[in-house]
């Protein structure tokens, strides 16, 4: 049926070809949105539609339980522009429908630096702010100027600075205060011209400290701390006060060994976005041939009393460290009891731990039920082998939280939004 003039309002649409868990589900009615102005014009429909509203980007961190009784609006709407210019830096603002990875390569292509580590990250712009999504040492909040978005109820709209936006980890206001209240029309980047000078000059600077620092950390010190986000921080404020410029982030998992295997010895974010894609290709499950949201689950935030009984029962226990020690103790007397932190919490949190370890230790890699089940090779990641529904899936997840509880004293949250 055509609606509005040029969109079409389709009844009894199903999902599975919208979302990338590959799931049975249908939309009581299905409309998709192909510019800002459309998004604008289905809203003053919204007072005459009594029905439960879902937007959708790619839908890549969503997972259907059930049919959706109400209309699905797939965001679509296309536009890159340049706000502001000047020698060393851009404002870019894409629309919410552009796709992630299409705008990472539209900037690198041009040198402007600061999202390459989020290559190959599926899903759309206008999504990237809701869970502040990340990846190898970055996340989308460094470089945000700011959001646009439009009041569901009133139609108004309202620009979010990126302190209005409160991310957190995998987290925003979107996520929670604003979700499903607001839709994210745009996003506008402050990103770094980086000629392939300077991005030669710093990653040689980069590349002498951050070797120094690290060995001697990891080796001494850090015993099993995971690598890169104390290394980063160290680095960055150091090389940032000789050079003033933005760095490239090569000290995050994979991708320095990457860049070696490459050939690659002064990288340009060029080949810093090849690295990133490599290793993506590598170890995560494409949904094109295998259902899946990427992490399933968040890596908890624990406090320094419970991190310390389970570094007890379980030395081997991988973590990322959050804060100096004597911040700990600076704010030791009113951290609450050991148990997993929550968001409004989580200066207080003492270490990250990878929920991949905790899921893995509870004996789910690779377990399988009919056509549900933990990734083999990322137990973060929880797959669709073909016929798996959502219940299923949310089923066994359930059952995993369960036992990482019983075993850790740990609660896992989910990443991926539940849609019933
Ligand atoms: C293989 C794989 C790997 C992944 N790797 C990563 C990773 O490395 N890091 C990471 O952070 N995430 C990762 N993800 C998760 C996912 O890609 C991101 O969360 C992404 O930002 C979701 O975008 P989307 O457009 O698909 O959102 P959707 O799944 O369509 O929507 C997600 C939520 O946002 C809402 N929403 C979507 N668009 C709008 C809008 N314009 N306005 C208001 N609300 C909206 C939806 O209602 C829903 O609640 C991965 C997923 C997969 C499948």
């Amino acid at each position: 049926m055509v609606f509005c003039n040029t969109m079409h309002l389709d009844q009894k649409v199903s999902l599975k070809p919208f979302h990338t868990f590959g799931m049975e589900a249908e939309a009581r009615y299905f409309v998709e949105a192909k510019t800002h102005s459309e998004v604008l014009t289905l809203l003053n429909y919204r007072h005459m539609i009594h029905m439960p509203i879902l937007f959708l980007g790619g839908g890549s961190n969503v997972i259907f339980t059930g049919d959706f009784s109400g209309i699905v609006i797939r965001i679509n709407s296309k536009g890159i522009v340049i706000r502001e210019e000047n020698e060393n830096q851009v404002l870019v603002t894409a629309e919410a429908g552009e796709t992630w990875d299409e705008f990472v390569q539209y900037c690198v292509s041009r040198g402007w630096a600061g999202l390459e580590n989020l290559s190959l990250i599926p899903g759309t712009v206008g999504a990237a702010p809701i869970q502040n999504i990340g990846a190898y040492g970055v996340e989308v909040k460094d470089v945000i100027e700011s959001v646009q978005v439009v009041e569901i109820n009133s139609g108004k709209q309202k620009r979010f600075t990126t302190e209005e936006c409160q991310f957190g980890y995998r987290d925003s206001i979107f996520k929670r205060d604003l979700k499903g209240k607001v839709i994210i029309l745009n996003v506008t980047f402050r990103l770094d011209k980086i000629s392939e000078l300077q991005g030669n000059r710093v990653t040689g600077l980069q590349g002498n400290r951050v070797t120094g620092l690290q060995g001697n950390r990891v080796t001494g010190l850090q015993g099993n701390r995971v690598t890169g986000l104390q290394g980063d921080r160290a680095a960055e404020s150091q090389s940032e006060s000789v050079t003033g410029l933005s760095l490239l982030k090569l000290d995050y998992g994979d991708i320095r060994p990457e860049l070696e295997y490459l050939g690659v010895s002064v990288p340009t974010i060029s080949d810093v976005r090849e690295a990133v894609c490599n290793i993506r290709r590598r170890k995560l499950p494409d949904p094109a041939e295998i259902g899946n949201a990427g992490s399933f689950f968040k890596n908890p935030l624990i406090c320094h009393e419970h991190f310390i009984s389970l570094q007890d029962r379980f030395p081997a226990i991988p973590f990322y460290p959050l804060a100096p020690d004597n911040d700990y103790l600076a704010e030791k007397a009113s951290r609450p009891a050991a148990h997993t932190i929550s968001e409004g919490a989580v200066k207080t949190a003492y270490a990250k731990i990878p929920a991949a370890w905790l899921i893995e230790q509870c004996g789910w890699k690779g377990y399988r039920t009919g056509d549900a089940g933990v990734h083999p090779n990322q137990p973060l990641v929880l797959v669709n082998y073909g016929n798996a529904t959502g219940l299923q899936i949310v089923g066994l997840a359930n059952q995993i939280m369960d036992s990482v509880y019983r075993k850790f004293g740990i609660t896992l949250e989910m990443e991926v939004n539940v849609i019933s």
